[in-house]
């Protein structure tokens, strides 16, 4: 489900849009995202309609006649919601009362659960994130809503897993991120080539963890593939 608006901040969102744009890691995207949602409901669910109509489904069914407006609420509320930043997590932060000692903040199998943008179906997976907070420190939630905030968009694994470690890099203002993203593909599981079992692996790292000699990095990857 979308947040709630307490506990969302659209201008932090609006600023890591700019960051993304900046860095080539923004989700190609056109004004239409600022539409507001009611217009896109009614638009979604009129194109819905249309395609169902196309494949020959029959509409008066009283099972089928309210699909487009499951699915239009659907994408716009749910699968789709981090396409607006007007839903981006408040990302509250306390002062690192501990000094920067090198240690990192390990969050381990969050859910990854976001669509393909080449065919829409699901890619299904976990996260793993480790950074070293620099002059604060972050909720650990925060990390969990971020990776929910960029799941819940059309997207193609890698950027998903680059557009994680850039925004926690902005927001707690620290080079040392790593993100780890393992998933199964639907598109790869129940069409085309039909493999069952096929991950895929996705790693984005930055400041300390970008060094392939750096002990921190070997750690962090030992412990990500440690179930
Ligand atoms: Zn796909």
């Amino acid at each position: 489900m979308a947040l709630e608006k307490a506990k969302t901040d659209s201008v932090l969102g609006w600023e890591v849009h700019d960051h993304l744009k900046s860095l080539g890691l923004e989700t190609p995207m056109t004004p239409n995202v600022k539409m507001l949602n009611k217009q896109k409901l009614s638009l979604i669910e009129d194109h819905f309609e249309k395609i169902m109509e196309t494949l020959g489904l029959d509409l008066s069914d009283d099972s089928l006649e309210d699909t487009p407006k499951r699915v239009d609420k659907m994408y716009v509320n749910e699968i789709f919601y981090g396409l607006d930043y007007g839903n981006f997590p408040k990302c509250t932060q306390i002062d690192n009362k501990m000094g920067r000692n090198g240690s990192f903040v390990l969050e381990k199998n969050i859910n990854v659960q976001s669509n393909c943008e080449h065919h829409f179906v699901v890619i299904d997976g976990f996260c793993h994130i480790a950074y070293i907070p620099n002059k604060k420190v972050l909720g650990i939630s925060k990390l969990n809503r971020i990776v929910q905030f960029f799941a819940k968009r059309p997207q193609v694994q890698e950027r998903l897993t680059e557009q994680i470690r850039a925004t926690i890099q902005f927001v707690a203002q620290t080079e040392d991120v790593a993100v780890y993203v393992d998933a199964q593909h639907f598109c790869v599981k129940s069409r085309g080539i039909e493999d069952q079992n096929s991950r895929t692996v996705t790693l984005s790292v930055g400041g300390v963890f970008g060094d392939d000699i750096s002990e921190t990095r070997k750690e962090f990857l030992n412990l990500a593939r440690m179930q």
